[in-house]
């Protein structure tokens, strides 16, 4: 016999979960807005949405017989998370990699369900990671409500959300919607760096730095560079603004005091921008197995820490970008250029190294460059 849901909702907490909620396992209304988005190019280069459309939209042509969700939550909030001498990390990102810890929680729940008698392969889940449409699930089911900045907000913990879910072919009873509501606050919308909250709800990824920091390969969009600021992964400007965000009970918790899974990982004390800059194969396979930030491939992590450094403008940055201009990556030469026309005063190194520069987006970059550090 399977468990009760009460049952389940207890063992769901016992793992660590926060917010544990029971919905329908499909998107609802917002499968509409995806598939609008998804139209409109806003996903990017994020294709794998776009294959996995059909399972997103039915999550029953996935899994088949799944009749509910249980929607899970874990605040994450928490202080601002920087390497060595500045270089912003997204709070979601500086602990442990939470594809892992969330996944591993899920995962034991759903073991846990299974010795319960709910019968094998009739559960199945993860963390962002499966092709459910994971806001939507968590806002039907009454984690929270579905804000102006695509974000899910629980009234009790905020919006620092860390969001899994298991679908199941049990009945659960459903929670219902959360109560609440943006009103009509738009600090988010006003406060984007980029303006890539286009309309309430809906994002540009193209434009979100926590989609051109981490997911986007190759060359960052020059117009969106200066907006990065001192970001060095990802962005938490649209939580930050947010009037809800004081409702995360880990807001003021700070290092070791911290669960275990979310304390800052210890690469950010050591590492700096310019080691990033100058990150090898060796040290990427070695000292950053374990962090979120692996996600941004070292390219894009290369890439990102020349960006920040020329928005930061530290001269003492220069050596080590006049370096990258002859590096093996055409990605991290061409941000190291544009870095340093943003710094200035390298004018001889840019047309030394655009002289011998053969790949014509680099030499593109290159000129931008020499152009700016007139
Ligand atoms: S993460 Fe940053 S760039 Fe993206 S929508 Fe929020 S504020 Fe804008
Ligand atoms: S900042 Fe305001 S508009 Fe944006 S998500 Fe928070 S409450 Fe909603």
């Amino acid at each position: 016999m399977p468990p009760s849901p009460a049952l389940v909702r207890e063992l769901a907490y016992e793992h660590g979960f926060d917010l544990v909620r029971f919905g329908p396992a499909d998107p609802g209304p917002d499968g509409q807005r995806f598939l609008a988005w998804l139209e409109q190019g806003r996903h990017g280069e994020m294709r794998y949405l776009e294959e996995n459309r059909g399972r997103i939209l039915n999550p029953d042509s996935w899994r088949k017989g799944v009749r509910s969700a249980i929607a899970l939550g874990v605040d994450y909030g928490g202080p601002r998370a920087e390497l060595n001498g500045g270089g912003q990390v997204a709070r979601y990102a500086a602990g442990r990699d939470y594809h892992r810890w969330l996944r591993d929680r899920v995962f034991s729940l759903r073991q846990r369900l299974e010795r319960e008698g709910v019968p094998h392969g009739t559960c199945n889940g993860g963390a962002d990671s499966v092709p459910v449409l994971e806001r939507a699930l968590a806002a039907r089911s009454g984690i929270g409500f579905l804000a102006k900045s695509a974000m899910v907000i629980s009234p009790t913990i905020g919006p620092y959300l860390q969001l899994g879910e298991l679908l199941t072919g049990m009945e659960l009873p459903h929670d219902g919607l959360a109560p609440g509501s943006c009103g009509t606050c738009s600090a988010c919308i006003d406060a984007c760096p980029t303006s890539a909250i286009v309309a309430p709800h809906e994002v540009d990824a193209r434009r979100c730095l926590s989609y051109t920091t981490i997911e986007l390969r190759g060359f960052a969009a020059p117009e969106l560079r200066i907006a990065q600021g001192d970001r060095f992964f990802g962005c938490d400007v649209c939580i930050e603004v947010c009037p809800f965000h004081k409702k995360s009970p880990l807001l003021d918790v700070h290092g070791d005091a911290r669960p275990k899974d979310l304390r800052p990982h210890a690469l950010l004390s050591r590492w700096t921008l310019v080691d990033v800059l100058e990150l090898d194969e060796t040290r990427y396979e070695t000292e950053w197995v374990g962090t979120a930030m692996r996600r941004a491939t070292r390219s894009g992590l290369r890439r990102n820490a020349a960006v920040a450094l020329g928005n930061i403008g530290d001269a003492k940055a220069a050596p080590a970008l006049t370096r990258a201009l002859v590096d093996l990556d055409p990605v991290v030469r061409g941000h190291a250029a544009w870095a340093l026309g943003r710094i200035g005063g390298a004018r001889a190194e840019l047309d030394a190294a655009r002289s011998r520069e053969t790949a014509p987006e680099v030499r593109e970059e290159f000129d931008r460059a020499l152009s700016a550090a007139r």
